[in-house]
């Protein structure tokens, strides 16, 4: 039982799937930005991803797979030759070693598959339950719920969780919803994050889920918007 004064588990859950349902309603149809064609493509996607955006990773994708079609090519491949193709996402040293390191990984432990199934994925090099969370939930839909830091500030100022650690953030989001839900939950929290729930400036006057957030204080209407 929840200690006198504190919303029940039941109560809960029905907060936060309001705050999911109004997120479905505000982006009905959401996915990575990441472009990709397989599983292999959208992993060393998201490993580029790191520090960047997703439209400078977009930017040179095509020309890395079309290059480099297959984690046996890409293992094989010049480091050299990657880095001039990778450069503009910068870090392109580390991320040229990740993504090498990654395909031979993939090609030596799994006949150049990307494994269907978290606990071998974070086995992978470079990989983390983040990544593996989002191949999992955007490549194949499976149940899955990636934490990144837009997951994490806004479950915490919405109250879904009081945790830091990203494994029990996303413990807490899966006790709290359905899990035939789980693989729309991240995308939108990170759509939302950078939409309105900025770190620094959250913009609370015109929020959408303003009326069951907990979070103090709420940022006012700017002076020019008024
Ligand atoms: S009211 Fe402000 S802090 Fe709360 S979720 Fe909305 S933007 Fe974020």
């Amino acid at each position: 039982m929840a200690p006198i004064g504190e919303p029940t588990l039941a109560q809960q859950r029905r907060s936060a799937r309001i705050v999911l349902k109004r997120l479905t309603t505000l982006y009905p149809e959401i996915a990575t930005a990441l472009d990709y064609r397989d599983p292999w493509q959208l992993i060393v996607a998201t490993v580029l991803s790191a520090q960047t955006t997703d439209e400078n990773v977009n930017k040179v994708t095509p020309v890395l797979f079309e290059t480099w079609p297959h984690a046996e090519d890409l293992a094989a491949a010049n480091p050299d030759e990657v880095e001039k193709v990778v450069f503009s996402t910068g870090f392109y040293r580390q991320k040229t070693r990740s993504i090498l390191a990654l395909a031979g990984d993939v090609v030596e432990r799994f006949g150049g598959k990307v494994p269907h199934d978290l606990d071998a994925m974070v086995t992978l090099k470079g990989v983390g339950r983040k990544t593996a969370s989002v191949v999992l939930a955007e490549a194949w839909g499976d149940p899955a719920i990636a934490v990144d830091t837009h997951v994490k500030r806004v479950s915490n100022r919405l109250g879904l969780t009081t945790n830091t650690d990203p494994t029990r953030i996303e413990s807490d989001l899966k006790n709290l919803y359905l899990k035939d839900t789980w693989a729309g939950v991240s995308m939108r929290f990170i759509q939302f994050g950078r939409d309105y729930c900025d770190a620094r400036k959250p913009r609370c006057w015109v929020c959408p889920l303003r009326d069951r957030c907990p979070y103090k204080p709420k940022t006012p209407r700017p002076q020019a918007d008024r």
